[in-house]
């Protein structure tokens, strides 16, 4: 099976009836790169950048993030590079931030709701990635969107620094895509109006499960409760992926689930556009993915759609297809 995966290294990921769909990597520092050339990754599908800003005592200049995402943008050689931004607070603490504790942390004050407010911490690494990006070929994605109003806040920001960057003769790439992480369930509801401003999607599902199932993603005593066979997620995910593609938009997942076995076939029917998952998943899951059919798992997540547990998706799946 290795010799048949490592062969696969320097394909695209084709299914059996010739659709192609992308394969891409997390990763959480420029030294994660070289893993992903390893195993064969198409593209960076979700850099966390927030390792930049932990174990320091300090926030970390506009330089040392210019210097981090040339790096990665430069090592992908022109290859799709999703950079998120920060996405701290709650559970991800930063001693030098001085944040008050929180009754509920991950319903808090953290991510894009932290830089909204900390315009100062956003603003700095907005300059850097629009520096960095005629490196190469980079995305920019908002994490923990909830409303439009905080998409388009976040975007104003994002085009007022470009401005002064060009005013200041600094070079920036005209072809930035711009989108937002699908990981709360108002945005999923809301994907077809996202869907018209927004230039990809790309799902949270690590997220997005704990805040449809309202269960604890740390928490052991609820997590039979974390179920990503769950047809309410599978729905949701559905209907973020129609409402791309309606405009003309593509969508990804980022969370777990992209590389996950038993989900891979329903993402692919749902038409999942991109998988981005731990580089070491890729290889196996460009192997599974070329021996199953887009049209037959279309068949298949139809079905799943409409069963009402997770244990029957499962059971759906197990039977369809041997992973
Ligand atoms: C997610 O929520 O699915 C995700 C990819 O973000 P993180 O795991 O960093 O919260
Ligand atoms: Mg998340």
């Amino acid at each position: 099976q290795v010799e048949e995966w490592r062969k696969l290294r320097s394909e695209p990921t084709v299914t059996s009836d010739g659709v192609h769909v992308e394969l891409a990597a997390n990763i959480g520092t420029p030294n994660d790169v070289a893993g992903v050339q390893d195993n064969g990754g198409e593209g960076v599908g979700l850099y966390r950048t927030e390792f930049l800003y932990m174990g320091r005592d300090k926030l970390p200049s506009e330089d040392v993030q210019f210097q981090a995402y040339k790096t990665v943008l430069e090592k992908m050689e022109g290859k799709p590079v999703v950079v998120r931004t920060l996405d701290i607070g709650g559970d991800k603490e930063l001693p030098y931030l001085d944040l008050p504790k929180e009754m509920n942390p991950f319903l808090g004050f953290r991510a894009v709701r932290l830089c909204l407010e900390r315009q100062d911490i956003f603003r700095t690494q907005l300059r850097a990635l629009l520096r960095a990006s005629v490196h190469g070929n980079l995305r920019i994605m908002f994490p923990m969107i909830a409303t439009l109003d905080e998409f388009r806040q976040a975007k104003a920001l994002l085009e007022e620094e470009k401005s002064k960057l060009i005013s200041e003769d600094i070079a920036v790439s005209e072809d930035i895509q711009l989108g937002i992480m699908v990981e709360i369930p108002s945005t999923a509801v809301m994907a077809d109006q996202f869907a018209k401003e927004v230039d990809f999607f790309s799902i949270g599902t690590n997220d997005l499960i704990q805040y449809t199932m309202a269960a604890d993603r740390m928490n052991e005593r609820v997590s039979y409760l974390y179920q990503p066979y769950n047809p309410a997620i599978l729905r949701l995910v559905k209907m973020v992926i129609d409402a791309a593609h309606r405009e003309g938009r593509w969508a990804g997942m980022c969370g777990e689930m992209a590389g996950d076995a038993t989900a891979i076939p329903l993402l692919l029917g749902l038409g999942l556009d991109e998988f981005s998952m731990s580089a070491t998943s890729i290889l196996p899951a460009r192997s599974q993915i070329s021996k199953l059919s887009k049209t037959d798992m279309q068949e298949l997540a139809f079905k799943a759609l409409n069963l009402g547990t997770a244990e029957d998706v499962v059971e759906l799946v197990n039977q369809a297809v041997s992973k």
